[in-house]
């Protein structure tokens, strides 16, 4: 397992470990208060006042760290950090109840080390369920009320406390060996989980994208371009679409085969990707020819997008089996009407101009508007079927 995999399950721990422990809002605050309560019906009110007040103080402070955590929902690599923070506020939490040893344990006094005992006793056995999710939290969650529940027996030496302790020491064991249990299979869970997500999000790439330039494919393309196309429109945010086709590529496949051919879309297409800016959708709709859609983009941007994409290419010199191969394209422009949502109705405009780039000598770039207006349309090009 890499670091960085491991980092994120022990983050997806640190995020479970928090959601558990969030319920104390509910439990923790009225434990406190019964706790107390009992408690002072042997040491002084006021004690038992004094802890109840800073025992709502500590549970405020964690639940507190625990929703900056949640609201910051920090990167995996500052999981440490945020452990080390939420061991010490809980830490204290562990601290105040175990704290009952020494003020609410009266040596001698056999129904007060049975109830401090029994108090641990619970304690470890809520600890161990609810911080199983983070095996480091739940080791330092368990110091204090482990040592609470084992310690005062043996204050008192005589078989009997011997064997309470030991049977507290036993119990805490077999709870710390439960805990790492379930842990374990968490862990499994959580692994499992994270590997699914990114098999997922690597099938959903592969599913979107041209497998040889990398760029979307036909199917994507053709969704967003519909879905941008039904988006409200105004004259001042056009959209703009460019179909991209190079040229002559038929020769250079029968010069240097299939595979020299790619290298040069592969090529052609790594030039034009890094003319483009945010926003910009680029899409591969089959053989050598390319669509890009150009949102907010009126006819002169995408005039001069369409031209630098043009020249980037122009300017490529791909060695190929000793030769340098010069790639030139072809690009159509059409612009959407502000109502307009037909797609294969610009598409056609967008083919027509393209059209019209081949006839006037390729390696050019050629507006649906200039082609209707001169009328130099020749014939109704294949309109790609969406
Ligand atoms: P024009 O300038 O008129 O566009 O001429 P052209 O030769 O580019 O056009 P034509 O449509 O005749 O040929 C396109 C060629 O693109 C034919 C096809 O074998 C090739 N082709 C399509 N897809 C791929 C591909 O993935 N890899 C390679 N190497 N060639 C491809
Ligand atoms: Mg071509
Ligand atoms: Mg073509």
């Amino acid at each position: 397992m890499s670091t960085d995999t491991r980092m994120g399950v022990r983050l997806a721990q640190l995020h479970l470990y928090v959601d558990i422990h969030r319920h104390d809002l509910f439990v923790a605050p009225i434990l406190a208060v019964v706790v107390a309560g009992l408690i002072s019906s042997w040491v002084p009110m006021a004690w038992a006042g004094i802890w109840l007040a800073i025992e709502l103080v500590i549970i405020a402070n964690y639940l507190w760290v625990y929703r900056q955590f949640k609201r910051v929902n920090p990167p995996p690599r500052e999981e440490r950090q945020w452990a080390n923070r939420i061991a010490r506020a809980h830490g204290a939490h562990m601290l105040a109840w175990s704290s009952l040893v020494i003020w609410a344990w009266q040596p001698g006094n056999f129904s007060s080390l049975i109830f401090v005992m029994l108090v641990h006793v619970g304690l470890i056995s809520l600890t161990v369920s609810m911080s199983n999710a983070h095996l480091r939290l739940l080791v330092l969650d368990m110091i204090f009320p482990v040592l609470a529940l084992v310690g005062p027996p043996l204050l008192e030496p005589g078989w009997f406390n011997i064997g309470l302790s030991l049977l507290g020491g036993g119990f805490a064991l077999l709870m710390v060996l439960v805990g790492r249990q379930i842990n374990s299979y968490t862990t499994e869970a959580i692994e499992l989980r994270q590997r699914n997500e990114i098999l997922i999000k690597e099938l959903e790439s592969q599913a979107s994208r041209d497998s040889l330039t990398g760029v979307v494919n036909r199917r994507y393309f053709l969704e967003a371009a519909k879905r941008l196309l039904q988006q409200p429109r105004s004259e001042s945010a056009p959209l703009a679409l460019l179909i991209i086709d190079l040229d002559h590529f038929k020769t250079v496949n029968d010069r240097y085969g299939h595979l020299g051919g790619d290298e040069v879309l592969v090529a052609v297409v790594d030039a034009c990707v890094a003319h483009l800016r945010t926003g910009d959708y680029f899409g591969r709709l089959g053989g050598e020819e390319f669509a890009l859609l150009l949102p907010g983009n009126s006819l002169s941007e995408a005039k001069e997008t369409a031209e630098r994409l043009r020249q980037a290419t122009e300017a490529l010199s791909i060695p190929l089996q000793g030769d340098t191969v010069r790639p030139t394209i072809s690009i159509g422009i059409a612009l959407a009407k502000p109502d307009e949502t037909n797609l294969s109705e610009l598409m056609r405009r967008a083919d027509l101009a393209m059209y019209a780039a081949k006839e006037q000598g390729r390696n050019r770039v050629v507006c649906a508007a200039d082609v209707a207006d001169s009328g130099e349309a020749k014939g109704e090009p294949a309109v790609v079927p969406i």
